[in-house]
């Protein structure tokens, strides 16, 4: 196997190779909001050194439940994208879930990330149809990352819409490969509970399924186009009880 060193500063100390990119810990890290440091006050004690400075997401340790039930063996991948210990994957897949999913609300906690991009999509999809701002996230029935919630970039509850705005970032990796999958997935976690998925893909983007605005950046024209998806999906009497006024044509 050859030595390998990351960008993150993880990896072998005398590596012969250096990847431009962080490791596949860290890049799992970020990609579930997490931090390292929570990861490491979820492992049990003895295993804390080799946990931080871990490189494969597939490694196996021992886990304290964060709910305070028995500690647990899991990979780290299972760690921050399962629903914790045995206890807990079952009262995960329990009635109250169901009952839950599809609804919309309102994460105080949830970390915002939000990209001048992102502000700059509220605020042109925000002069065409009103938008709550008191809604950022939506139940689901099966976990995502760990979770029992999606955070779409933006959450239209009266049309149980939500709409997102990907590009490929500095790094040029984002949503693509791994990531697109990962896209898909929270579409279809979406779906399953009565939503659909608005995707923007810009900036060389491929279309991702069939609701998708492929576009070369965040313009009035991809936010027009958003709106026209909008009432194939809704209805125009839907998507006009939203409008902030009436559009020209
Ligand atoms: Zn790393
Ligand atoms: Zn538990």
């Amino acid at each position: 196997m050859t030595a390998v060193a990351f960008a993150c500063g993880h990896g072998a100390v005398d590596a012969a190779l250096r990847l431009r990119r962080a490791c596949p810990v860290c890049m799992l890290i970020a990609e579930t909001h997490r931090s390292r440091s929570e990861l490491l006050g979820r492992v049990v004690p003895l295993e804390r050194a080799a946990l931080a400075i871990e490189t494969r997401i597939g490694a196996t340790y021992t886990w304290r439940c964060t709910r305070g039930h028995d500690r647990y063996e899991a990979s780290i991948r299972e760690a921050l994208t399962g629903t914790g210990c045995r206890k807990c994957r079952a009262n995960a897949a329990g009635p109250s879930v169901r009952r839950e999913a599809g609804v919309p609300f309102m994460n105080p906690g949830l970390r915002t990330r939000t990209s001048m991009t992102e502000q700059r999509l509220k605020t042109l999809l925000g002069e065409r149809i009103r938008l709550q701002h008191r809604v950022n996230a939506v139940h689901v029935a099966r976990p995502f990352y760990g979770r029992l919630e999606v955070w779409p970039d933006i959450v239209i509850p009266e049309l149980r819409v939500a709409v997102e705005y990907d590009s490929p970032g500095r790094s040029g990796g984002a949503h693509r490969g791994l990531k697109a999958g990962s896209d898909l997935e929270k579409d279809d976690l979406l779906r399953e509970v009565g939503w659909d998925v608005i995707r923007i893909r810009s900036e060389g983007l491929e279309a991702l399924g069939p609701n998708s605005v492929v576009c070369r950046g965040l313009t009035v024209a991809a936010v027009d186009e958003v709106v026209v998806l909008l009432r194939r999906l809704r209805g125009d009497d839907a998507v006009d009880a939203l409008l902030v006024r009436a559009e020209a044509s």
